[in-house]
């Protein structure tokens, strides 16, 4: 039993124990062009949290990771089979339940560690927080807290050179061969102020991609993808153990 696993834990070990930060990791079940599993965002959020968790539990925080929410925010998808979407509307309620129970218990602080581009909870954070005064609830994406071009050669969002890498370290076992691997070009908005990045419409998933990848994973390797996840969740494990230690009434200098 991992000490910083809810799904592990049991009421023996729990009964007496205290908590400082709860982490949440979301997912998603979505394709990931041919070749990656629909899991891939949930076996992400699943291995990071827990690496990140081990890092920060064994400097000495307090953190309880707990079970991976596998479903995100797939209205852009709702043509593609099989892709499951949580409303963000239910995504909040499903929250905010989980916010009532950890502020009811005295976990005051929580991580939300967001593994798909669908899920945005910054405002349902600001809308809880007002709910919760007293709770300290901050989000991540993990997959922006390092520069990944200094990591891969190829950008893209979805199923692309960083998540094939990763996955190949992660499960490789649920990765399809190379012959298998969709080149994941996207198409971009005929209106240039999209690919300027400051004016923003849902992508319509089956009209940019064929194969639903964002991005060419041809470059991927096992070897970028466990250079990347120890990186990611080193600099992950370090804000887990910040968290656990700050103040939050005491939070600005
Ligand atoms: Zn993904």
């Amino acid at each position: 039993m991992r000490p910083y696993i809810l799904a592990e834990a049991n009421w023996d070990y729990l009964k007496d124990a205290k908590f400082e930060l709860a982490v949440l990791p979301w997912g998603a079940t979505e394709a990931h062009n041919y070749h990656l599993p629909y899991s891939s965002d949930i076996i992400e959020a699943d291995l990071v949290s827990a690496e990140a968790a081990k890092i920060a539990w064994e400097k000495g925080a307090k953190v309880i990771v707990l079970p991976t929410i596998p479903f995100g925010v797939n209205t852009g998808q709702s043509d593609i089979y099989l892709d499951i979407n949580l409303n963000p509307s239910t995504q909040y309620a499903i929250l905010k339940d989980i916010v009532e129970g950890l502020n009811r218990q005295n976990i005051y602080k929580l991580l939300i560690l967001n593994s798909h581009g669908g899920n945005d909870f910054k405002p349902f954070i600001r809308e809880l927080g007002l709910q919760f005064p007293k709770m300290f609830i901050c989000t991540a994406n993990w997959y922006q807290a390092l520069d990944r071009n200094k990591y891969f050669e190829n950008s893209g969002d979805h199923a692309e050179e960083m998540e094939t890498s990763l996955m190949l370290h992660l499960k490789p076992d649920l990765v399809l061969p190379i012959e298998k691997w969709g080149e994941g070009k996207e198409k971009k908005n005929k209106i240039k102020a999209f690919s300027e990045g400051w004016l923003w419409a849902e992508r319509k998933w089956s009209q940019i991609s064929s194969d639903t990848g964002v991005g060419n994973p041809r470059l991927a390797t096992k070897e970028k993808g466990e250079i990347f996840f120890n990186a990611v969740t080193e600099k992950i494990g370090c804000a887990m153990y910040d968290l656990s230690k700050v103040d939050i009434n005491d939070l600005y200098e």
